[in-house]
């Protein structure tokens, strides 16, 4: 058959999906320079395809500006198309860039952290998935027999992510029914996130040439274990020496990852609506299901929303260059981009604000009353993303940290999601959100 190679111009949307238009592969040096049209009123269109209360209306224009470096051209080698996609950044018609531009946001993070400490940031996502077929057997679970079943998907999506340029690090058949596990070794500044967004993409592509169909959805069965997007992040200076971790520091923490971390907390019941942004995310923020249900930091829990994670042998020098911490109240259902942007501006007003490190927790926090959690500066995360949202509408601070008019826009999206969400059965509306993500 004839054909032309197209390639798809991408933005990760405030609804976490990858959206975006193709051009042939013969424009490529005008598109890069010119790039493809866009409208403001696309940054309502929900997960659910309704478009939420715009303020935008038919008005305006954007521009999908690619940028060169996130160029990813996937040859499977089985007669299928080779997959050809950019990320781009949204501009207006002038080149400034857009107040809803996923990646525009996380820049101007990165940006507010390097400012306030000369480091670096560092992160990487861990993304858990499971496939839709719902025919697991039980007894699975870790094992090799289900690892082997699945070995030629999981193989491809390494080369994948080899032919992508992301820096591999493990797949792994995790705990949950037909639940599996991506990781990355960790990048500077805003590549975590562009490898993010395209990974959970490389996995649909790789398990639709296997015949598979998965999803990344927060909590595909209510009464299973969730879908966690875990990210782990760490400081290094220019030269890349690691600047995380002090010896003497509580739980080894630096003087700035204590007021980052401590940031985190304080903000996150705003900015979990930002991290955890569909309408079954909080099903999954509920207590013994290793996701996180408090704003605390744990030790080596993983049952925190930050935690503190392992490293191995005592050599002083490796230990500094592992030590990383984790931030675990988030899904797939937030754009990488947007939920880091999130995570690194509350860290900074934590940095900004000089606030004490916080104790870690070393134990189940789900019998303590609210007035004992409070006593220990402790809260319960928002039992919902309506109650979320409402937190961050009501947060001068947080709102601040984004561009002008970004708040509303987005507050105003998740709440039209919300809407559609009403209209489904809970059993429905889970398995609306697997067929999403
Ligand atoms: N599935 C858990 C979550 O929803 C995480 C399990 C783990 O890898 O620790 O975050
Ligand atoms: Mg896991």
């Amino acid at each position: 058959m004839i054909n032309e190679p197209l390639i798809f111009a991408a933005i990760s949307d405030l609804a976490g999906k990858m959206r975006g238009k193709a051009f042939p592969v013969s424009q490529t040096d005008e598109r890069m320079a010119r790039g493809v049209g866009w409208v403001p009123t696309n940054a309502l269109i929900t997960c659910f395809d309704t478009i939420a209360d715009t303020p935008f209306g038919s008005l305006g224009d954007l521009v999908l500006m690619p940028d060169a470096a996130t160029s990813t051209r996937l040859d499977f080698d089985d007669g299928t198309p080779p997959e050809h996609f950019v990320l781009c950044d949204i501009t207006t018609p002038e080149g400034a860039p857009w107040l809803g531009c996923t990646r525009g946001i996380l820049k101007a993070a990165l940006r507010r952290f390097h400012a306030l400490t000369g480091l670096l940031l560092k992160s990487t996502f861990e993304h858990e998935f499971q496939r839709k077929a719902g025919d697991a057997p039980p007894g699975e679970a870790f094992s090799l027999q289900a690892f082997s079943r699945h070995r030629a998907f999981g193989e491809t999506i390494i080369a994948a992510m080899q032919q992508a340029g992301l820096r591999q690090d493990t797949f792994l058949k995790e705990y949950g029914a037909d639940q599996f596990e991506v990781t990355m070794k960790p990048e500077v500044g805003i590549k975590s996130a562009d490898s993010a967004a395209i990974v959970k993409e490389i996995v649909h592509f790789a398990a639709a040439r296997h015949g598979q169909s998965v999803t990344f959805t927060p909590i595909q069965d209510p009464a299973g274990v969730g879908n966690g997007v875990h990210v782990h992040l760490s400081f290094t200076d220019a030269a890349g020496n690691p600047a995380t971790h002090d010896t003497n520091g509580p739980y080894g923490m630096a003087l700035r990852t204590g007021q980052f971390v401590a940031g985190i907390l304080k903000y996150l019941d705003s900015i979990v609506a930002i991290t955890a942004p569909s309408a079954i995310s909080y099903a999954r923020l509920t207590p013994h299901r290793w996701s996180a249900a408090f704003n605390n930091l744990g030790y080596r829990d993983r049952e925190a929303s930050v935690r503190i994670c392992p490293v191995v042998g005592t050599d002083p020098s490796s230990v500094a260059r592992q030590y990383n911490f984790e931030f675990r109240a988030a899904d797939a259902a937030a754009s990488p981009h947007l939920l880091l942007a999130a995570i690194v501006h509350a860290g900074c007003q934590g940095i900004e604000d000089e606030l004490p490190a916080p104790e870690a927790t070393q134990e189940d926090l789900s019998g303590l009353s609210e007035t004992a959690l409070a006593a220990r500066g402790l809260r319960a995360l928002p039992g919902s993303l309506g109650a979320a949202l409402d937190k961050l509408g009501a947060n001068e601070t947080v709102r601040g940290w984004f561009p002008d008019g970004f708040a509303d826009v987005y507050i105003a999206h998740k709440r039209g999601e919300l809407a559609t969400a009403q209209s489904y059965s809970q059993p429905d509306l889970h398995a609306a959100y697997a067929r999403i993500y």
